[in-house]
């Protein structure tokens, strides 16, 4: 498994053809939750995000938010 680039941004990430992110609590409450990347500014970094969640199941702030390749539509759109 290769790690995430936590650096890239988010216009680095539609490029990649990425439309959501994953976001997982920090505090190992098994917490996370999808997001639309659709809101974020192109120069925008994953990791400038990160302490501005609070998590909803254990209160706390800070998560960790990775790029959901899931989502990500391999071709099929320009
Ligand atoms: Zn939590």
């Amino acid at each position: 498994m290769t790690p995430y680039p936590t650096k890239i941004t988010f216009g680095e990430m539609r490029e990649m053809g990425v439309r959501g992110v994953l976001v997982y609590c920090r505090h190992r409450c098994g917490h996370h939750t999808e997001i639309s990347a659709d809101g974020w500014a192109d120069d925008v970094r994953l990791s400038d995000i990160e302490p501005r969640f609070v998590c909803q199941r254990c209160g706390k702030r800070g998560a960790e938010i990775r790029p959901d390749h899931q989502r990500a539509k391999m071709g099929t759109d320009a």
